[in-house]
Parts: structure tokens; C-alpha cells; sequence
């Protein structure tokens, strides 16, 4: 029996969209005293900590031998830590030897301090060292707090976007069709260069696309006279008048004197423009080179 078909053929290519970078959203925990004494004695590390420091007492090594890193590690800095409103804290100096007390995170927090070191607009997203800097200036410590920015930071998509942005699409290349020489010639400023005996500071390149010949011309200053009048005198008057002139977006080009030049010369002039398959960049190749 004929079966209607339902589902729908999708047909063409996908959307070349980026994969947005995702904001991790704010906490629901508060960070009040009440909610981080709380939080501290519900801490499996910190509550041992909590009962040794209430009962004044410190355990002897043989006590805590089979116990965790993470407790000894807090058992080896007994005497800066203390408990401050009922809150455990510990006296932190830092490598600028500015001392103070810091409270003693616990794990559950930790990932909401680091929110509000690294994500809140006024953070906006800092590199690894200066979110650790932010972290000493801080009411808080916890262990490992330099490891864990940093893992923090290294995983956070919006800094992971930020050094890598997504590769935009880009047009095909194209072939410059080229007919005589100096019928299509290409035009660019370089520089500016320390300053040279005749005053001199830009070169102006003018390249032939037929030939490939490149002229190079020494230049005082980058108003759209000077090189309107470089062309003119030292490539139109020599090699005669072009079809068309390509050039990027610069100001002298588009300047009213310059496309004046290309009216009554009756000079087609092109431009740079994002992803014009004929911005092929002649010039600007001569120029790294
Ligand atoms: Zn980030």
C-alpha cells in the first residue's frame, strides 16, 4: 500500500554560522556570610577543620596519617588559620608580602568565586595572571587557587573565542583578467619609514597587473595631492593613461581630488572591499615582500 511520505528532504548546504561562544550564567549561591559559614560546615575538609579549631585542639601527625592531602594540607598552616565570626579563615601573605585574612573556601563556592573573578561584566573575561591577581586581592583562598584560575580561564569559551575567532567564509579566488600593459594598475601606500635626508617618510606602489612591473616612489607626506600627483607626473605621463586604478580604502583615494583625477581621465577606479574576488592584493603581496 502507498505510504504518504512525511518527513520533509532537507536540500543545499548548511549555514555557514559560527557556533556561538556560551556566557556561563551567574550563580544561584549567594556569597553572605551565612551561606559560606554554611557552606564550610558542610565541607568535608573544612568541617574537620572547623571541629579541630572549636575544640582547640591540633591532631598529631599519627592521627591523620591515612587521611586526605587536602586536610593535611590545611593542618600544615594551623597556626595562620582561625575562626573569625565562625567563619574559618586563614592568614594568606602573598609574594608582595601583603598579609591578610582570607576566608577558607569551600569546594562547593569555588566555581561561583571564580564566576565573579573572571565572568561579571566589571571582570570582563582577564587572562590567566591577572584573574589570579584579582583572586589574591580577594576575600577568598582556597588550595590550589592558581591551578584552578587557570583551568578556569583555559576553559572558558568566550577567551577560547577571543584567541581563536571562527574562521569567517571567504570568497573563491578569482583570476584577474589583464588585457595590455598598464591598462590595469594597482595602487598603495607604505609606511611611514623613519624620515630620510630629502624628508621622506611613505613609499607610494604603483604595479602594472599585465607586467607585473612595480614602481616604487619616495614620498614627504600621504595627501591625496602628492599622490595624485606622483601618479600622474611619474606613471599616466610615462606609461600612459590606465583603464582602471585599484586601490584600497585609503583616504587619499577616496578623496574628491583623486577620483576628480579618474573623472576626467576617465580612469574606472576600483577599491578594496571585504571579499571582492578582484581585491587580489598585488600590491600588498610586493609590499610584505
Ligand atoms: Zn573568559
Amino acid at each position: 500500500m502507498f505510504r504518504e511520505k512525511t518527513s520533509k528532504i532537507k536540500r543545499g548546504r548548511k549555514p555557514n554560522r559560527p557556533k556561538q561562544a556560551k556566557q556561563i550564567p551567574q550563580s544561584d549561591t549567594d556569597l553572605t556570610l551565612e551561606v559560606i559559614r554554611d557552606k564550610q560546615e558542610s565541607d568535608s575538609i573544612l568541617k574537620q577543620i572547623l571541629k579541630y579549631k572549636i575544640e582547640g585542639r591540633k591532631p598529631d601527625l599519627g592521627e591523620i596519617s591515612y587521611e586526605s592531602v587536602h586536610l593535611k594540607y590545611w593542618l600544615a598552616r594551623w597556626e595562620s588559620i582561625d575562626l573569625k565570626n565562625g567563619i574559618l579563615c586563614m592568614y594568606w601573605d602573598d609574594d608582595t608580602k601583603k598579609g591578610r585574612w582570607k576566608i577558607c573556601a569551600p569546594n562547593s563556592i569555588e566555581k561561583t568565586i571564580l564566576w565573579y573573578l573572571h565572568d561579571t561584566k566589571t571582570a570582563g573575561h582577564l587572562g590567566i595572571k591577572k584573574t589570579y591577581e584579582k583572586a589574591k586581592l580577594s576575600p577568598f583562598y582556597w588550595r590550589n587557587m592558581q591551578e584552578s584560575i587557570k583551568n578556569y580561564v583555559n576553559q572558558c569559551e568566550i577567551c577560547g573565542e577571543r584567541k581563536n575567532p571562527p574562521n569567517k567564509k571567504r570568497h573563491c579566488m578569482k583570476s584577474y583578467v589583464v588585457g595590455d600593459p598598464f591598462e590595469r594598475i594597482a595602487t598603495d601606500i607604505a609606511g611611514p619609514f623613519p624620515i630620510t635626508d630629502n624628508k621622506n617618510r611613505y613609499i607610494l606602489v604603483v604595479g602594472d597587473y599585465f607586467s607585473k612591473l612595480t614602481k616604487a616612489y619616495a614620498m614627504q607626506d600621504i595627501q591625496a595631492k602628492t599622490v595624485a600627483n606622483i601618479i600622474f607626473r611619474a606613471s599616466i605621463k610615462r606609461y600612459g593613461c590606465p583603464i582602471e586604478v585599484h586601490s584600497d580604502q585609503g583616504k587619499q583615494y577616496e578623496s574628491a581630488l583623486f577620483k576628480e583625477m579618474c573623472t576626467l581621465l576617465e580612469i574606472n577606479k576600483t577599491r578594496t572591499t571585504p571579499f571582492h574576488p578582484r581585491s587580489d592584493g598585488m600590491i600588498e603581496c610586493m609590499n610584505r615582500g
